[in-house]
């Protein structure tokens, strides 16, 4: 399936495994916390749900802290301490702050948050305070944030490190690159969700760049995700106020417009929504039937993928593979909701091994 096994050698994070198809040189300090390199888990669960030959799991919840951000972040971070930056800043609904904490603390300079007020999971908030970020909860929705973010950043001596520096998408790009180094080729089908779309972009990017190279013969189409309440991409248009519980895609104003826009056009891929319901069913799927624990917002790839099944789209045959960008750690709290919406508490049993066999059924 995955062809011969390599010599084992110890992952040396992305800019390293990748230096000669990155924007970085000799002179270059790396900033790395071995990100990448991460499983691309086969799901023939979903494979089966939605029909396709094969299906794979691009596992990003597998990163240093926990989400596909740190392929980016490791760019940026070197990037911006080559440039002698002492601080960096960005804008964030949990995760880029997770990981631009992270890497700062890596490379002993400073680093702000800007978040939405009240709206970060726990899990994000205690890894930013945890790598000793200075945090702020502006009251404000992500949107807000980043344009604050970018009005620092021009005026004041901070380096944005959010996904409109190019050095984000230029890192993410290496997710592709795994890819098709693990599969031989590309896929199909590539599906992701999508929020500000610097992920889908990115992606877009690096199979663009190994079709150039021809490593593949042909360029996967792009399939992105959103959540029905924050879906610009499918109404064409920002949204004011955008709405989900998939926080990490809760985003109205999507910084990459232009990028994914064309990523969509030349891949004849397409923009798609699903539900809150949808994305939490699917979350517990991955959890359930493949054992790939992700936050509700990975999962929202997945569950669009199973709806276009659904409302009649045919994967007869087809090779996908889809992200899932977050760990399920992050946001533990929805799996300990069962369908209804009901807190699951463990059942509390003596020491006695016969009534717990006969609690168990075993008896
Ligand atoms: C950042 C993030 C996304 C959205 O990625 P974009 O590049 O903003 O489209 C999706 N899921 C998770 C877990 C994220 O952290």
């Amino acid at each position: 399936m995955f062809g011969k096994p390599k010599k084992a050698h110890q992952w040396r994070g992305v800019i390293n495994e990748y230096f000669s198809r990155l924007d970085v040189d000799k002179s270059t300090p790396i900033i790395t916390l071995g990100e990448g390199g991460t499983p691309l888990v086969p799901a023939p669960a979903l494979a089966k749900l939605v029909g396709a030959d094969r299906v794979y799991l691009k596992f990003e919840g597998m990163n240093p802290t926990g989400s596909f951000k740190d392929r980016g972040m490791t760019m940026a971070v070197s990037k911006a301490v080559g440039h002698g930056a002492r601080a960096v800043i960005c804008a964030s609904t949990g995760n880029t702050s997770a990981s631009a904490a992270a890497y700062a603390a890596a490379a002993g300079i400073k680093s702000v948050v800007l978040v939405p007020e009240g709206k970060i999971t726990l899990g994000k908030l205690s890894q930013a305070v945890a790598h000793k970020a200075q945090i702020l909860q502006v009251q404000g929705n992500f949107d807000d944030c980043l344009t604050l973010a970018r009005d620092l950043s021009d005026n004041y001596p901070v380096h944005l490190v959010n996904s409109v520096n190019p050095d984000r998408i230029e890192g993410q790009k290496t997710a592709a690159f795994e890819v098709v180094d693990a599969l031989g080729q590309g896929p199909d089908i590539h599906v992701l969700p999508v929020g500000n779309a610097g992920n889908y972009s990115a992606y877009f990017k690096g199979y663009q760049e190994d079709f150039k190279v021809r490593r593949i013969k042909k360029l996967p189409k792009m399939y992105g995700y959103q959540a029905e309440g924050s879906a610009p991409f499918v109404q064409g248009s920002p949204v004011k106020n955008p709405e989900t519980i998939a926080t990490a895609i809760r985003i109205g104003n999507p910084a990459s417009w232009d990028l994914a826009q064309i990523a969509r056009e030349k891949s004849q891929g397409k923009f798609g929504a699903v539900s809150d319901k949808e994305i939490l069913w699917m979350h517990r799927f991955l959890s359930q039937e493949l054992g790939v624990f992700v936050e509700p917002s990975s999962a929202t790839g997945a569950a669009g993928l199973y709806k276009a099944s659904k409302t009649g789209e045919s994967f007869a045959g087809a090779l996908i593979v889809v992200t899932v960008t977050g760990h399920g750690l992050k946001d533990p709290m929805w799996a300990l909701k069962d369908e209804a919406g009901n807190e699951i508490t463990p059942e509390a049993v003596s020491t006695n091994a016969a009534e717990v066999a006969e609690r168990l059924g075993l008896a």
